[in-house]
This record gives structure tokens, sequence and C-alpha cells, in this order.
């Protein structure tokens, strides 16, 4: 399955598969030869939160399965419209922690700027799918308010680009972004969560390598991969022109009912990370976002299998168990 672009499209290429995403849960089934009537759909969580996913992670879906583990990610399902106990729109209250907007002061060191208003994709179990990304829009007066914060508050040391996704910004922001950081004498550190290079490996191109080698400041990009399936060659490519800007790449997984809580998944993609120069970091337990109960794993079930990937793999190959809480100002690890 190949993507149509038109020829007089200049655009780069990530840009082109971007806009090309699907948004069309019948249209994605239909890519993907599944009779819709075999699944439990939801127009209403889709409404609340649309399907969007694009092409080159629909290419690592299997044709045919109704449970391939990356489509149970992105499919709107009814489950979703139960209102579970103790799950909530905002389960991290990170309302209470934007002094600014566009930026999440709620640990000491660093702080979380929401580097843009969408992300490529859709994730149905994600903690900011209720997120109010409009009131959280950066225009130019924002940035320089947050890069007046930052700047007056030198306790901090690290910045973190956090989801919406900052790498769906295009280059020429990013880099004069980075450079206005790379002034603030106090910082050491860059972070950069990202989920695009996984879903659009065409990301990790020329133009992002020459601003991330011009950084002072070193950055940590923190992937987000939850299955085995979603690392192809494409994905090795992309993470290898990272790796040689000497820069560090980790990834972040969240285990997920039905997705991937065996500890057999779990280590075979600890294994493929490792093999495309990706250290496994965090294993997030669910954060109790509306409407994501059905993927909840409870804690007790992910411990278990924690100490099946000690078992049976090396213990750099096991991520580390966390959950975050709005009361504790770092992720708590689960023991
Ligand atoms: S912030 Fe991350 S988990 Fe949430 S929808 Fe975006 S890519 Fe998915």
């Amino acid at each position: 399955m190949k993507l149509i672009l038109s020829d007089s499209d200049t655009r780069p290429q990530w840009k082109q598969q971007l806009s090309n995403s699907i948004v069309s849960v019948h249209k994605l089934l239909a890519i993907l030869e599944i009779n819709p009537s075999t699944l439990n759909l939801s127009e209403q969580a889709n409404q609340q939160f649309s399907l969007r996913v694009p092409l080159p992670f629909v290419e690592k879906m299997t044709k045919g399965d109704p449970n391939d583990p990356l489509l149970l990610q992105v499919l709107p399902v009814l489950a979703e419209e139960e209102q579970s106990p103790g799950f909530s729109l905002d389960p991290l209250q990170e309302a209470n922690a934007n002094p600014v907007p566009g930026l999440i002061h709620k640990y000491k060191n660093r702080v979380l700027l929401i580097g843009a208003q969408t992300c490529a994709i859709n994730c149905r179990y994600c903690f900011r799918r209720h997120f109010p990304y409009q009131e959280n829009r950066i225009g130019s007066k924002d940035i320089e308010s947050i890069i007046q914060y930052i700047t007056q508050h030198t306790e901090l040391d690290e910045v973190i680009l956090s989801g919406g996704d900052p790498l769906a910004n295009n280059d020429k922001t990013l880099n004069q972004l980075i450079s206005q950081l790379n002034n603030i004498k106090h910082l050491k550190r860059l972070r950069i969560h990202t989920r695009l290079p996984v879903v659009i490996p065409a990301r990790i191109n020329q133009d992002l390598i020459n601003w991330v080698n011009q950084s002072r400041l070193p950055i940590t990009f923190v992937i987000h991969v939850n299955h085995p399936n979603e690392v192809d060659s494409a994905l090795a490519d992309a993470m290898a022109k990272l790796r040689a800007t000497g820069n560090m790449v980790l990834n972040q997984s969240v285990i997920l009912k039905g997705i991937n809580d065996n500890a057999k998944t779990l280590i075979r993609l600890s294994e493929k990370l490792f093999e495309a120069g990706v250290m496994p970091y965090y294993l997030n337990v669910l954060d109790r976002v509306q409407g994501s109960a059905h993927f909840e794993v409870t804690e007790a079930e992910a411990l278990q299998l924690i100490e099946q990937m000690m078992i049976n793999t090396s213990g750099y190959l096991v991520p580390k168990l966390v959950r975050e809480s709005a009361e504790i100002p770092y992720k708590m690890p689960i023991k």
C-alpha cells in the first residue's frame, strides 16, 4: 500500500503524509479489509476524540485482523462511552500547573512546553485526550511569555517539548524555539517527547537533523512505541539518523490491555527497540482518563509482567514500571 502524492507538491514528504492521514473510520477499515459490522464502533467517541492515523502506521497493521494491536490503539469503540469511577477528564490535573499558556510546570527542575496543538495520531488511551489545546495555542506573544518564565525560573535546568507532538511543527519554527532555549544560560538539557517518527518515520529528515546538530543543549528524544509491530526498518533507519547526531533515544510505552499486556510481547518490544538503537525507558501504567478504562491493566498484573521480563531477558531491556499522579512531583516507580 503506497501513498498517492501529487508531483507538484513541494512540501517535505512527512508533511504530505501528515496531511494524507486517515480521519475516516470507514476508510481505515476499507483499507484493512475489515467489515465494520464485526466491531463495536462508537460515533460518539469518534466525535469527542476523532480518529486520526497516518498511512505509514496503517501499513504496519495486519489486513483482515479486527484485533490488530495497532488498530486497537486508534479505533473509537463503544467501551469509551462508559463512565468509570476514578476516571476523569484531567487525571493529572495539569490545568492547575499551567502558569503561562503552553507551559506546564509540575516538576521542580523541568517544565513541559506543549509544543503543538495536535498529534499525528490520536491514541485512544491518551491522558491528554480532553486537554484544552485551543486554550494553549502558542502564538509569538506566548512564546515570549514562555521564554521569559523559563528565564526567570533559574531552578529549571531542562525543558521538555511534549504532546501535542512537538515534531508536528515545521523545522523553521522548531529551530527558532530551540535557539531561544539555547540562549537561556541555566538550561542544561532539552527533551523531546514524540510519537511522530513512529507513525511517520520520514519526519526524521535532513532539516531536522540540521537544527538538532546546531543545538548547544543535548537533546534526548523519547519516542513512544507500545508494540513490537510498530518497529520496522523505516523506524530503525530514522533512529539511526537521530543517534548519529550523538543524542540519546529512549522509549516509553503504556501498558494496555489486549495490546501489550503479556511478557512475551513486552520482551519482543524491548529487543526490537534495542536492535533499532533505542533503549527501553518507562513502562507507564494507564493514566485514568475518561474513556480509557477498557485499556487498564492493574498494578499487580503489571508487576507480574515486569517480574517475567526480569526472569526472561537482560536487565537493561526491562523498562521502569511507573505511574504518574497529580500529587507526586515525579514519575513514581511501582515496586
Ligand atoms: S500525546 Fe502521545 S499518546 Fe497522546 S495522542 Fe498524542 S501521540 Fe498519542
